[in-house]
């Protein structure tokens, strides 16, 4: 009888204990960087291909002076297997009345971002680093190889790239925090992605960075958070000269032919255009 009661109260403790783990499990960012790792916040985006009519071959200093369109950066994969060339000049803009550069094509949607965060969460959003030259990046690389990248393989050197914090709260810290997660699951809707998802390391060979934002635009950034992608991973998806229909975005991926022309459609209402740093261009058409 004695040794019944005796397992009896060692099994409550135990159970005990379990539920102890799990609720304190619960109430950390660790079960929400394991839902992130498992893409459980993710609706899967249809990525169809589309035979748009009337193709026109223009030729890209046509493009550079039309109305419709608008070339940027925002498209360019940066990383060991794809440095930046010597030649690269970053498009700056100041944001705000801050000392912080950003390449132009973000300028706006940050603005947007930032006061999203603010409304959900209350926390005002920062910028510890963003557009930072190659004397820069050469310096943080000496101080300490192991956490900067190599210099012409950093984003930050495009100025497409932000490591963001609230107060109190940075680094792996910005995850615990409601305005950490709001950036980790939602900033797709602004046009950025976590560059360095919990999941992509064998792709970008980077650990997880929940503070590093990176903007590619709207269609593109729902694509890649929503199918679980990394930025490798999706410009590799598309095919050199395909079309592809993202809601109402049409998107392809196309080298200059020999007279350094690219394919649109005739009656194309807007288009951004941005080179990929692979040798394509990434075209965007949106609008009807
Ligand atoms: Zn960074």
């Amino acid at each position: 009888m004695k040794k019944k009661i005796k397992w009896t109260v060692l099994f409550l403790a135990l159970v005990l204990l379990a539920a102890g783990i799990i609720a304190t499990w619960k109430n950390s960012h660790y079960l929400y960087i394991f839902g992130e790792y498992l893409g459980v916040n993710c609706n899967k985006v249809e990525v169809n291909t589309s035979s748009p009519e009337n193709m026109k071959k223009i030729k890209l200093n046509e493009l550079r002076t039309d109305d419709r369109v608008k070339f940027d950066q925002s498209l360019m994969l940066i990383n060991k297997e794809h440095p930046l060339q010597d030649d690269f000049v970053p498009s700056l803009s100041e944001y705000k009345d801050t000392d912080v550069q950003l390449n132009k094509c973000l300028n706006q949607a940050y603005g947007e971002l930032s006061e999203a965060v603010y409304e959900k969460t209350g926390s005002e959003l920062f910028v510890s680093s963003s557009y930072r030259t190659q004397e820069e990046q050469q310096e943080l690389y000496e101080e300490d190889p192991s956490t900067a990248n190599i210099p012409g393989t950093s984003e930050h050197q495009s100025g497409l790239g932000l490591d963001v914090y609230v107060q109190y709260y940075a680094g792996f810290g910005f995850i615990k925090t409601d305005a950490g997660q709001f950036i980790n699951s939602r900033c797709w809707e602004y046009g950025f992605i976590i560059r360095y998802p919990s999941y992509g390391k064998a792709k970008t060979d980077m650990k997880y960075e929940p503070w590093h934002i990176r903007y590619v635009g709207k269609p593109h950034a729902k694509v890649i958070y929503n199918n679980h992608l990394t930025l490798e991973e999706y410009i590799e998806s598309l095919k050199n000269g395909v079309w592809y229909k993202v809601d109402n975005a049409l998107i392809s991926r196309q080298k200059a032919d020999e007279n350094g022309r690219l394919s649109l459609p005739d009656s194309f209402k807007s288009a951004v255009i941005s080179p990929d740093n692979t040798g394509s261009y990434i075209i965007t058409i949106t609008g009807d």
